[in-house]
């Protein structure tokens, strides 16, 4: 009769959980940072910029040490994390620039081919929404709206003006567009962004919902609020005293996101994840990729190695770090298959669903190498090794364990590693289709003096 009983007992919790676990599907939080330098946050060693929501974000999920991004410019690495897929792969090589002769303006965008996360997660029941940058293509068939979005308040192009726009303004004072709303002026655009990732939260909060948060901070046009400024007035040069002032305000508005997923009582069914589309540009923003060398457009480790943190209460725990090699791809194919999305010949992701590694159900690592391939240079990580190729010298290769700065070439003392590796790059390379859009040529010639020039590779006081 007990026995009966608890076997009858046992049934029901198994059936209960079950149905728990069908129902409760997470909720993703994706938050995109533009530009910024991978050592500007203060976990990462920075003594300039206090960063507690992000450090916070980190310390209490885990935090990537070997966290990339598939393209060291804004265009293609968004086109990766929007499809889990190598943009190389599918022609979104380039940034978004003008047409180039003999390219058909219809093609400048993320590929009508792709599906974006969005668009799977949305077909999985989810209520998807994209507040800010977007920077996948301006004609009407790219439009958020019409690549999986249901709620969308932004711009598409790849930045915005910090205090204003207007109704017939272009560029960086293109409108703010919104279909749920009508746009207000804006008051201090990293503001206003947290504050429309806060209502989107509280709005969808009852059923699954994916939230891009694409911040522009800190990507240029380099604006911060007067009282931002007297908070680092102590730091002379101007440009780097208004990018402290961006980071720190995109700090608060990161805050602001977790303080509502948290009043919301949605900690425990919310994974947000925080990453940087690429490096910090050095030399034009006034960011510090310390100790990485290198910036933003080339693939030296500044460009491609960014900030990368998983957090999500009770599932992940926290103040843990995940030290083997990761890539933003991942994002979609972790987030698709917690969705309940099933793989079919038709779902295609170059990242791997991270969740089993990182709950250490699967012992080995999610990639053993990972390739990139941007305009003139391509660069293959295997293990610890790192080899990068350009038209104008010869092969580079850096042993990452012992040489995170890339400092020391060391392909002429690994030969034979160097040949293997050039050959396995080439032999990917070569099979990956033609670009469907280029961006002006000019920008080859400067790629090439960004890996001539030094990098601060130490914290400032
Ligand atoms: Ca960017």
């Amino acid at each position: 009769m007990k026995t009966s009983l608890l076997l009858f007992v046992v049934f029901f919790i198994t059936i209960a959980t079950s149905a728990q676990k069908i129902t409760q599907k997470p909720n993703f939080i994706l938050i995109v940072a533009d530009d910024l330098g991978y050592g500007d946050l203060g976990m990462n060693g920075s003594k300039q910029i206090p960063t507690p929501n992000i450090d916070r974000l980190a310390a209490e999920g885990m935090n990537f040490s070997n966290g990339y991004v598939s393209a060291p410019v804004c265009s293609p690495s968004r086109a990766g994390l929007m499809t889990g897929r190598y943009g190389v792969s599918f022609g979104h090589d380039n940034n978004l620039g003008g047409t180039q002769p003999g390219f058909d303006p219809q093609y400048l965008g993320l590929p009508l081919t792709e599906t974006t996360i969005a668009k799977r997660l949305h077909n999985l029941g989810y209520t998807t929404g994209l507040i800010g940058k977007w920077h996948l293509g301006y004609e009407p068939q790219f439009h958020p709206l019409k690549r999986g979005f249901d709620e969308f308040w932004g711009y598409t192009g790849g930045g915005h003006d910090y205090f204003e726009w207007k109704s017939n303004g272009k560029g960086y004072k293109a409108p703010i567009e919104c279909n749920y709303k009508t746009p207000q002026p804006i008051t201090y655009i990293t503001d206003d962004k947290g504050d429309e990732c806060v209502g989107f939260i509280k709005r969808h909060k009852n059923k699954p919902f994916f939230l891009f948060a694409s911040f522009n901070a800190p990507h240029a046009p380099m604006q911060a609020t007067a009282a931002d400024l007297k908070l680092f007035e102590n730091i002379k040069n101007l440009k780097r005293r208004k990018y402290c002032a961006m980071v720190y305000r995109l700090d608060i508005n990161v805050g602001k996101i977790m303080d509502a997923v948290k009043k919301e009582g949605l900690e425990k069914n919310t994974l947000v994840v925080f990453i940087s589309d690429n490096g910090g540009p050095v030399y034009s923003n006034g960011s510090i990729n310390a100790p990485l060398n290198g910036q933003k457009g080339i693939l030296l480790e500044g460009g491609i190695h960014v900030p990368f943190i998983m957090n999500w209460k009770g599932k992940i725990r926290a103040g843990t770090t995940y030290e083997n090699p990761v890539i933003s791809l991942d994002f979609a194919a972790t987030f698709f298959e917690l969705a309940g999305g099933e793989k079919t010949d038709n779902v295609k992701f170059d990242g791997v669903n991270l969740m089993p590694f990182i709950l250490k159900e699967n012992t080995n690592i999610p990639h053993q190498s990972l390739n990139w391939r941007f305009t003139i240079s391509a660069a293959l990580r295997d293990g610890n090794w790192k080899l990068i190729r350009l038209p104008d010298r010869l092969p580079m290769l850096y042993n990452l364990a012992e040489d995170i700065s890339e400092q020391n070439d060391v392909a002429l003392q690994n030969l034979d590693r160097t040949k293997a590796m050039l050959k396995t790059l080439g032999n990917w390379d070569v099979h990956l289709p033609h670009p469907v859009f280029l961006e002006g040529y000019k920008w080859k010639a400067r790629q090439l003096h960004l890996y001539d020039v030094t990098y601060p590779l130490v914290q400032p006081k």
